[in-house]
Protein backbone atom coordinates (compact mmCIF):
# COMPACT_ATOMS: atom_id res chain seq x y z
CA UNK A 1 0.00 0.00 0.00
CA UNK A 2 1.51 3.59 -0.91
CA UNK A 3 2.65 5.24 2.03
CA UNK A 4 0.39 8.43 1.91
CA UNK A 5 3.12 10.98 3.86
CA UNK A 6 6.21 10.15 1.90
CA UNK A 7 5.32 9.03 -1.57
CA UNK A 8 8.20 10.84 -3.18
CA UNK A 9 10.77 9.22 -0.95
CA UNK A 10 13.80 9.09 -2.48
CA UNK A 11 12.82 10.76 -5.78
CA UNK A 12 14.79 14.26 -6.82
CA UNK A 13 12.17 17.27 -8.37
CA UNK A 14 13.51 20.83 -9.76
CA UNK A 15 10.46 22.95 -9.35
CA UNK A 16 10.96 26.56 -11.17
CA UNK A 17 9.66 29.80 -9.76
CA UNK A 18 9.45 27.98 -5.86
CA UNK A 19 11.12 30.87 -4.51
CA UNK A 20 7.28 32.13 -3.81
CA UNK A 21 3.66 31.28 -3.57
CA UNK A 22 2.62 28.18 -5.23
CA UNK A 23 6.48 26.84 -6.29
CA UNK A 24 7.17 27.47 -2.46
CA UNK A 25 4.14 25.47 -1.47
CA UNK A 26 4.71 22.79 -3.57
CA UNK A 27 9.16 22.49 -2.62
CA UNK A 28 7.78 22.20 0.82
CA UNK A 29 5.04 19.82 -0.18
CA UNK A 30 7.29 17.51 -1.91
CA UNK A 31 10.07 17.46 0.66
CA UNK A 32 7.38 16.66 3.53
CA UNK A 33 6.58 13.41 1.38
CA UNK A 34 10.43 12.79 0.84
CA UNK A 35 11.54 14.36 -2.46
CA UNK A 36 14.86 15.89 -2.59
CA UNK A 37 14.00 19.31 -4.27
CA UNK A 38 16.14 21.47 -6.10
CA UNK A 39 14.46 25.72 -6.00
CA UNK A 40 14.90 27.32 -9.01
CA UNK A 41 14.42 30.76 -9.00
CA UNK A 42 15.84 34.45 -9.91
CA UNK A 43 15.20 35.55 -6.17
CA UNK A 44 18.01 34.51 -4.24
CA UNK A 45 16.89 35.63 -0.65
CA UNK A 46 13.43 34.17 -0.92
CA UNK A 47 14.78 30.93 -2.73
CA UNK A 48 17.92 30.64 0.30
CA UNK A 49 14.68 31.05 2.74
CA UNK A 50 12.59 28.44 1.46
CA UNK A 51 15.50 25.64 1.06
CA UNK A 52 16.53 27.02 4.55
CA UNK A 53 12.74 26.25 6.07
CA UNK A 54 12.83 22.54 4.12
CA UNK A 55 16.39 21.93 5.84
CA UNK A 56 15.04 22.76 9.20
CA UNK A 57 11.76 20.54 8.88
CA UNK A 58 14.05 17.37 8.40
CA UNK A 59 13.85 17.79 4.20
CA UNK A 60 16.72 17.37 1.50
CA UNK A 61 16.54 20.94 -0.65
CA UNK A 62 19.27 23.40 -2.56
CA UNK A 63 18.44 26.43 -3.94
CA UNK A 64 19.92 27.28 -7.60
CA UNK A 65 20.24 30.73 -8.94
CA UNK A 66 18.02 30.64 -12.62
CA UNK A 67 16.37 32.53 -14.90
CA UNK A 68 14.43 30.49 -16.72
CA UNK A 69 14.47 32.57 -19.47
CA UNK A 70 18.21 31.60 -20.36
CA UNK A 71 18.69 28.12 -21.83
CA UNK A 72 22.56 27.89 -20.23
CA UNK A 73 20.58 28.68 -16.57
CA UNK A 74 18.00 25.57 -16.91
CA UNK A 75 21.15 23.81 -18.57
CA UNK A 76 22.94 24.77 -14.54
CA UNK A 77 19.36 23.86 -13.10
CA UNK A 78 19.47 20.02 -14.34
CA UNK A 79 23.43 19.82 -13.63
CA UNK A 80 22.44 20.88 -10.05
CA UNK A 81 19.36 17.85 -9.84
CA UNK A 82 21.99 15.47 -11.23
CA UNK A 83 25.24 16.18 -9.47
CA UNK A 84 23.41 16.88 -6.08
CA UNK A 85 21.15 13.78 -5.81
CA UNK A 86 22.28 11.65 -9.00
CA UNK A 87 19.67 12.08 -11.68
CA UNK A 88 16.11 13.85 -11.78
CA UNK A 89 12.83 12.48 -10.92
CA UNK A 90 9.98 15.69 -11.49
CA UNK A 91 10.36 18.25 -13.58
CA UNK A 92 7.80 21.44 -12.15
CA UNK A 93 7.90 24.00 -15.04
CA UNK A 94 5.98 27.02 -12.74
CA UNK A 95 8.25 30.21 -12.91
CA UNK A 96 6.28 33.02 -15.19
CA UNK A 97 6.78 36.53 -15.53
CA UNK A 98 3.16 38.82 -16.84
CA UNK A 99 2.29 42.62 -16.83
CA UNK A 100 -1.02 42.84 -16.52
CA UNK A 101 -2.47 44.60 -20.09
CA UNK A 102 -4.94 44.54 -22.87
CA UNK A 103 -3.74 43.75 -26.31
CA UNK A 104 -4.10 47.08 -27.13
CA UNK A 105 -1.71 48.19 -24.48
CA UNK A 106 0.86 45.63 -24.69
CA UNK A 107 4.10 46.58 -25.81
CA UNK A 108 6.11 44.04 -28.02
CA UNK A 109 9.05 44.01 -24.98
CA UNK A 110 6.50 43.01 -22.92
CA UNK A 111 4.97 40.48 -25.00
CA UNK A 112 8.50 38.63 -26.07
CA UNK A 113 9.33 38.98 -21.71
CA UNK A 114 6.13 36.87 -21.09
CA UNK A 115 6.90 34.62 -23.68
CA UNK A 116 10.69 34.13 -22.56
CA UNK A 117 9.45 33.47 -19.25
CA UNK A 118 6.27 32.11 -19.07
CA UNK A 119 5.98 30.18 -22.30
CA UNK A 120 9.40 28.98 -24.08
CA UNK A 121 11.40 27.66 -21.29
CA UNK A 122 8.82 25.33 -20.13
CA UNK A 123 9.61 23.65 -23.79
CA UNK A 124 13.30 24.63 -23.17
CA UNK A 125 13.53 23.07 -19.82
CA UNK A 126 11.90 20.20 -20.57
CA UNK A 127 13.80 19.40 -23.66
CA UNK A 128 17.14 19.69 -21.38
CA UNK A 129 15.64 17.15 -18.56
CA UNK A 130 13.95 14.61 -20.95
CA UNK A 131 17.55 12.61 -20.74
CA UNK A 132 17.55 12.34 -17.22
CA UNK A 133 13.78 11.66 -17.18
CA UNK A 134 14.10 8.81 -19.29
CA UNK A 135 16.36 7.24 -16.86
CA UNK A 136 14.06 7.57 -14.16
CA UNK A 137 11.61 5.05 -13.45
CA UNK A 138 8.87 7.22 -12.73
CA UNK A 139 9.23 10.46 -14.85
CA UNK A 140 7.13 13.61 -14.49
CA UNK A 141 6.80 16.56 -16.37
CA UNK A 142 4.22 19.27 -14.11
CA UNK A 143 3.46 22.21 -15.82
CA UNK A 144 1.74 25.08 -14.03
CA UNK A 145 -0.35 27.03 -16.53
CA UNK A 146 -3.94 28.79 -15.29
CA UNK A 147 -7.77 28.15 -15.47
CA UNK A 148 -6.78 31.07 -18.02
CA UNK A 149 -5.44 28.51 -20.41
CA UNK A 150 -9.23 27.59 -21.22
CA UNK A 151 -11.51 30.67 -20.52
CA UNK A 152 -10.79 34.42 -20.94
CA UNK A 153 -9.99 37.81 -18.97
CA UNK A 154 -9.44 41.46 -20.42
CA UNK A 155 -6.60 42.90 -19.10
CA UNK A 156 -3.97 39.86 -19.66
CA UNK A 157 -3.60 39.11 -23.69
CA UNK A 158 0.32 38.20 -23.22
CA UNK A 159 -0.08 35.84 -20.51
CA UNK A 160 -3.03 34.14 -21.54
CA UNK A 161 -1.50 33.42 -25.17
CA UNK A 162 1.66 31.72 -23.05
CA UNK A 163 -1.01 29.91 -20.70
CA UNK A 164 -2.59 28.86 -23.41
CA UNK A 165 0.83 27.50 -25.17
CA UNK A 166 1.57 25.74 -21.73
CA UNK A 167 -1.51 23.42 -22.51
CA UNK A 168 -1.19 22.67 -25.84
CA UNK A 169 2.76 22.20 -24.90
CA UNK A 170 2.06 19.47 -22.27
CA UNK A 171 -0.40 17.76 -24.63
CA UNK A 172 1.95 17.47 -27.14
CA UNK A 173 5.11 16.60 -25.19
CA UNK A 174 2.69 13.79 -23.23
CA UNK A 175 2.15 12.30 -26.58
CA UNK A 176 5.98 12.52 -27.56
CA UNK A 177 7.41 11.10 -24.13
CA UNK A 178 4.67 8.23 -23.83
CA UNK A 179 4.56 5.84 -21.78
CA UNK A 180 8.06 6.81 -20.85
CA UNK A 181 7.46 10.13 -18.81
CA UNK A 182 4.42 11.62 -17.84
CA UNK A 183 3.09 15.14 -18.56
CA UNK A 184 0.83 16.78 -16.85
CA UNK A 185 -0.88 20.72 -16.27
CA UNK A 186 -2.78 22.11 -13.38
CA UNK A 187 -4.91 24.71 -14.15
CA UNK A 188 -5.24 27.22 -10.63
CA UNK A 189 -8.15 29.53 -10.45
CA UNK A 190 -7.26 32.72 -8.27
CA UNK A 191 -4.41 31.52 -5.20
CA UNK A 192 -3.31 33.56 -2.65
CA UNK A 193 0.05 34.30 -3.90
CA UNK A 194 2.33 37.64 -3.88
CA UNK A 195 1.51 38.03 -7.52
CA UNK A 196 -2.23 38.78 -6.48
CA UNK A 197 -1.01 41.34 -4.11
CA UNK A 198 -1.13 43.65 -7.04
CA UNK A 199 -4.98 43.13 -8.21
CA UNK A 200 -6.78 45.83 -6.97
CA UNK A 201 -9.69 45.52 -4.76
CA UNK A 202 -12.24 45.80 -6.79
CA UNK A 203 -11.32 43.57 -9.91
CA UNK A 204 -10.22 40.73 -6.74
CA UNK A 205 -14.06 41.00 -5.35
CA UNK A 206 -15.70 41.13 -9.63
CA UNK A 207 -13.61 37.61 -9.76
CA UNK A 208 -14.36 36.05 -6.42
CA UNK A 209 -18.33 36.47 -7.50
CA UNK A 210 -18.03 33.95 -10.50
CA UNK A 211 -16.33 31.33 -7.62
CA UNK A 212 -18.64 28.94 -6.16
CA UNK A 213 -16.23 28.32 -3.21
CA UNK A 214 -16.67 32.30 -2.89
CA UNK A 215 -13.15 32.27 -1.33
CA UNK A 216 -9.26 32.60 -3.35
CA UNK A 217 -7.19 29.18 -3.20
CA UNK A 218 -4.40 28.64 -0.77
CA UNK A 219 -0.64 27.57 -2.28
CA UNK A 220 -1.08 24.71 -0.34
CA UNK A 221 -4.27 23.43 -2.22
CA UNK A 222 -2.13 23.61 -5.72
CA UNK A 223 0.58 22.08 -3.79
CA UNK A 224 -1.29 19.29 -2.74
CA UNK A 225 -2.55 17.91 -6.33
CA UNK A 226 0.56 18.62 -7.70
CA UNK A 227 2.26 16.07 -4.58
CA UNK A 228 -0.43 13.77 -6.61
CA UNK A 229 0.66 14.61 -9.93
CA UNK A 230 3.96 14.09 -9.38
CA UNK A 231 3.35 10.66 -7.46
CA UNK A 232 2.25 7.16 -8.47
CA UNK A 233 -0.81 7.17 -7.13
CA UNK A 234 -1.57 9.24 -11.12
CA UNK A 235 0.08 6.62 -12.56
CA UNK A 236 -2.34 5.95 -15.34
CA UNK A 237 -3.03 10.64 -15.70
CA UNK A 238 -0.85 12.15 -18.21
CA UNK A 239 -1.77 14.33 -21.66
CA UNK A 240 -4.63 16.28 -19.23
CA UNK A 241 -4.82 19.14 -17.35
CA UNK A 242 -6.72 19.40 -13.75
CA UNK A 243 -8.36 22.45 -12.55
CA UNK A 244 -8.06 23.94 -9.07
CA UNK A 245 -9.88 26.53 -9.24
CA UNK A 246 -12.68 26.68 -6.77
CA UNK A 247 -15.41 26.12 -9.46
CA UNK A 248 -14.64 29.09 -11.69
CA UNK A 249 -14.92 27.60 -14.93
CA UNK A 250 -18.07 25.92 -14.05
CA UNK A 251 -19.52 28.97 -15.63
P1 LIG B 1 4.59 34.16 -7.31
O1 LIG B 1 4.83 35.54 -7.83
O2 LIG B 1 4.28 33.97 -5.88
O3 LIG B 1 5.84 33.24 -7.67
C1 LIG B 1 6.45 33.28 -8.95
C2 LIG B 1 7.92 32.97 -8.77
O4 LIG B 1 8.52 32.96 -10.09
C3 LIG B 1 8.68 34.02 -7.95
O5 LIG B 1 9.42 33.39 -6.92
C4 LIG B 1 9.59 34.68 -8.96
O6 LIG B 1 10.82 35.14 -8.40
C5 LIG B 1 9.81 33.56 -9.97
N1 LIG B 1 10.28 34.05 -11.25
C6 LIG B 1 9.85 35.13 -11.95
N2 LIG B 1 10.59 35.29 -13.05
C7 LIG B 1 11.53 34.30 -13.05
C8 LIG B 1 12.57 33.93 -13.92
N3 LIG B 1 12.83 34.64 -15.04
N4 LIG B 1 13.32 32.85 -13.63
C9 LIG B 1 13.08 32.14 -12.51
N5 LIG B 1 12.09 32.43 -11.62
C10 LIG B 1 11.33 33.50 -11.91
O7 LIG B 1 3.44 33.57 -8.26
P2 LIG B 1 2.44 32.33 -8.10
O8 LIG B 1 1.08 32.89 -8.00
O9 LIG B 1 2.93 31.35 -7.11
O10 LIG B 1 2.55 31.71 -9.55
C11 LIG B 1 3.11 30.43 -9.81
C12 LIG B 1 2.50 29.88 -11.07
O11 LIG B 1 1.09 29.75 -10.90
C13 LIG B 1 2.69 30.77 -12.31
O12 LIG B 1 2.96 29.95 -13.42
C14 LIG B 1 1.34 31.43 -12.45
O13 LIG B 1 1.06 31.81 -13.79
C15 LIG B 1 0.43 30.32 -12.00
N6 LIG B 1 -0.90 30.76 -11.62
C16 LIG B 1 -1.08 31.51 -10.50
C17 LIG B 1 -2.36 31.92 -10.17
C18 LIG B 1 -2.63 32.75 -8.95
O14 LIG B 1 -3.79 33.19 -8.78
N7 LIG B 1 -1.68 33.00 -8.09
C19 LIG B 1 -3.44 31.58 -10.99
C20 LIG B 1 -3.21 30.81 -12.12
C21 LIG B 1 -1.93 30.40 -12.42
Amino acid sequence: MTNLAMRLEGRTAIITGAASGIGRATALRFAREGAQVVIADIDVSRGEDCAAEIHSAGGEARFVEVDVSLESDLMRMIDCAVTAYGGLDILHNNAFWARGATALDTTADDWQRTIDVTLRPVWQASKLAIPQLMKSKAGVILNTASVHSIVGLTGSAAYQASKGGVLSLTRALSLELAPRIRVVAILPGTIDTPANEQVPEDVHEAFLQKVPLARRGQPEEIASVAAFLASDDAGYITGTAIVVDGGYTTH
